[in-house]
């Protein structure tokens, strides 16, 4: 799904629209502040049109990281980087202890 900037009218997927707000933030109530990858403006998307496809996306990612085990494969270890990574841009939204653990488990698992 995408979302479109009020500011400058870019047009990204709602991955690329950085939060500024953890998920429940009493002061944005139904609506969902993120900002803009090209002009930086703050925007206000309406909650509802991006967080239940959030929340199938980190499942699957989830999933997916799930399903590495350790490995040489270079391939496989960028990988498993990669879905780390956009993981934990995804929590620092929503704050989720059970993602957190899971992905300090993973990264311990699969580099240490
Ligand atoms: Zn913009
Ligand atoms: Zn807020």
């Amino acid at each position: 799904m995408n979302l479109t900037c009020h500011e400058c009218g870019f047009t990204a997927g709602y991955l690329d629209f950085a939060y500024l707000c953890q998920n429940g933030c009493p002061a944005c109530g139904e609506s969902d502040l993120r900002q803009c990858p090209a002009c930086g403006a703050r925007c206000v998307f309406s909650r509802a049109e991006s967080l239940e496809d959030e929340q199938e996306r980190m499942k699957e990612l989830s999933m997916q990281l799930a399903a590495i085990s350790r490995t040489d494969d270079p391939v496989m270890r960028k990988e498993a980087k990669r879905l780390i990574a956009t993981l934990n841009a995804m929590n620092m939204r929503w704050n989720s202890e059970s993602l957190n653990a899971f992905l300090l488990k993973k990264q311990e698992e699969l580099f240490f």
